[in-house]
């Protein structure tokens, strides 16, 4: 494979002391508000569930102080989720920023972000069966905020242009679309990176690609959030399956998700967090 990355630049004679310089956390999260009621959700009422068929996508709305919960039911399963603010869908869930506040991959504890100029908590992660899982050997963990989702116009570019509809950016536009009543072409750019639950990956650590691996979930596991705020969300079975092959194709066996949004004892007392503090004047 010919080297796609030359190094053009000879190394200064100072090469190893500016490699050695120790590395500084971007974002200390330590004054951040701290999470609550984190631990499996009890639920204190109806359930409500939604199915995201294998290779397909599904819409739910869970309000203000109620658990949404994702399971894997019939085989390892990856799902792509896009979270919006029901009252306002230009506010919606940024993969990047909770990367870049909570790290490559979330767990119990962390928020789910929404975009500027919001950026407030919009969901917590209140349970994640896979959280013994940590980080593996390979460097690859659990519940991705890196990998933005499968999506045909990567897939035509990577294929000599060729087609397939059922890559996770397609099922959740179709999704969002009859959720909100917009035509596709409508829908489409309300779609977001997403968070990847279940899915493990990781960079490589010699070329820095991103890589992923057979996630660790089975039938029984779960990943809990609480809507901090109302929320509509979409969850894709992605066609990668457990996402340790090959995705943006139908050769990968796939499963189905279950959503399950309910009340827990929180929620009758649930307080929405405040608008972001910063007084948008940017410097004028
Ligand atoms: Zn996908």
């Amino acid at each position: 494979m010919p080297n796609r990355r030359p190094k053009l630049t000879p190394p200064p004679p100072d090469t190893e002391a500016r490699r050695g310089i120790p590395p500084v956390v971007c974002y200390p999260p330590e004054t951040l508000q701290t999470p609550q009621g984190l631990g499996p959700a009890t639920p204190t009422g109806t359930i409500v569930g939604v199915q995201a068929d294998a290779r397909d996508a599904a819409t739910f709305t869970a309000r203000a102080g109620q658990t949404v919960r994702i399971r894997s039911i019939e085989g390892p399963q990856v799902g792509d989720l896009n979270l919006w603010n029901a009252h306002d869908i230009t506010e919606h869930f940024y993969s990047g920023k909770t990367r870049a506040l909570h790290g490559t991959h979330v767990t119990t504890g962390d928020f789910l972000w929404s975009n500027l100029p919001h950026l407030r908590p919009m969901a917590t992660v209140t349970h994640d069966s896979l959280d013994w899982y940590g980080i593996d050997d390979y460097g690859g963990a659990v519940h991705d905020v890196i990998g933005t989702r499968c999506d045909p116009y990567t897939h035509a570019l990577l294929s000599d242009g060729g087609q397939y509809h059922h890559c996770c950016h397609s099922n959740l536009t179709r999704a969002f679309a009859d959720e909100t009543g917009l035509p596709l072409d409508q829908a489409e750019p309300f779609i977001h990176d997403v968070l990847n639950v279940f899915m493990c990956t990781g960079f490589t650590r010699d070329t820095g690609q991103y890589f992923m691996k057979a996630s660790p979930v089975r039938p029984g596991d779960v990943f809990e959030f609480r809507a901090e705020i109302d929320l509509i969300g979409a969850l894709s079975a992605c066609p990668g399956g457990d996402c340790g092959a090959e995705h943006s194709s139908d050769v990968t066996p796939c499963y189905p998700l279950l959503v399950e949004i309910f009340d827990t004892a929180h929620t009758t007392t649930h307080q929405p967090p405040g608008a972001n503090p910063y007084d948008r004047t940017h410097g004028r």
